[in-house]
């Protein structure tokens, strides 16, 4: 049980599947609020990347040896959050590879990277830590469940899997993005889930600003923040 006088965590914890619109939603939010953006799914795929360039084998199913050349690199690679534009990424040997980590080959092995324990040990505890850059709008599958379970504000957003789709292929993915999810919902750790007080919100059929505007209403509602209209 949490003590009144305890000091919840400033974090709006936004979850959701693939393309469900998470990224725009979130980083409109932290920008609205003054928040900072932090994109989770960038440091899985950060990892991924850098373990595919270091010729770690990222295939199903994975051996011991394969997790364990992974929690390798978790002990040796050189990284840091640095925030830009009001956005933190992960940056490897000060570098952030953010064409790289939307590549076909690491879309397909991030959610196989994102089923071992260790990983999601070490992301949790890298996005806990994010705390201390300032309040945060965090977005990603576990953030409500796991990283932050005491924010005061969750969402998980949905979205029809037809239409989903579509939005994946309009932004010129190739990947199924059903397989993808499928993964992150089966995995014993850290699963796709909505919390239990996360606020669902499905937005099939409705444009990103009708979105928007709902979120902000909720947001609003629960930081006590001044009656103006969203932008
Ligand atoms: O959000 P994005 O599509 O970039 O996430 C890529 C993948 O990273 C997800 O499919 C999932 O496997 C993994 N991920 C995760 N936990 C998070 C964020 C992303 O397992 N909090």
């Amino acid at each position: 049980m949490s003590h009144p006088t305890m000091k919840l965590p400033q974090v709006i914890a936004v979850d959701g599947p693939s393309a469900s619109g998470k990224g725009t939603l979130s980083r409109r939010l932290a920008k609205e609020l003054g928040y900072v953006y932090v994109d989770t799914g960038a440091m899985y795929r950060t990892l991924a990347w850098h373990c595919l360039g270091k010729g770690i084998r990222l295939e199903k199913p994975m051996t011991d040896a394969d997790e364990k050349a992974v929690s390798r690199q978790l002990r040796s690679w050189k990284v840091e959050m640095r925030v830009v534009d009001g956005q933190a990424w992960l940056h490897v040997d000060g570098y952030f590879p953010a064409k790289e980590i939307r590549s076909d080959a690491v879309e397909k092995c991030v959610p196989v990277v994102a089923q071992i324990g260790k990983v999601r040990d070490w992301m949790v505890a890298r996005q806990r830590d994010c705390s201390t850059l300032g309040p945060l709008v965090m977005e990603g599958r576990d953030i409500g469940t796991e990283v932050f379970p005491l924010a005061p504000v969750k969402f998980f957003l949905e979205a029809d899997a037809e239409e989903r789709q579509k939005r994946i292929e309009g932004r010129g993915g190739s990947t199924d993005g059903a397989w993808r999810d499928s993964m992150d919902i089966h995995r014993k750790k850290g699963a796709l889930i909505p919390a239990l007080d996360a606020i669902r919100v499905n937005n099939t059929g409705q444009t990103p600003d009708e979105t928007f505007a709902v979120l902000f209403g909720h947001v609003r509602e629960r930081l006590g923040l001044p009656l103006v209209p969203p932008p």
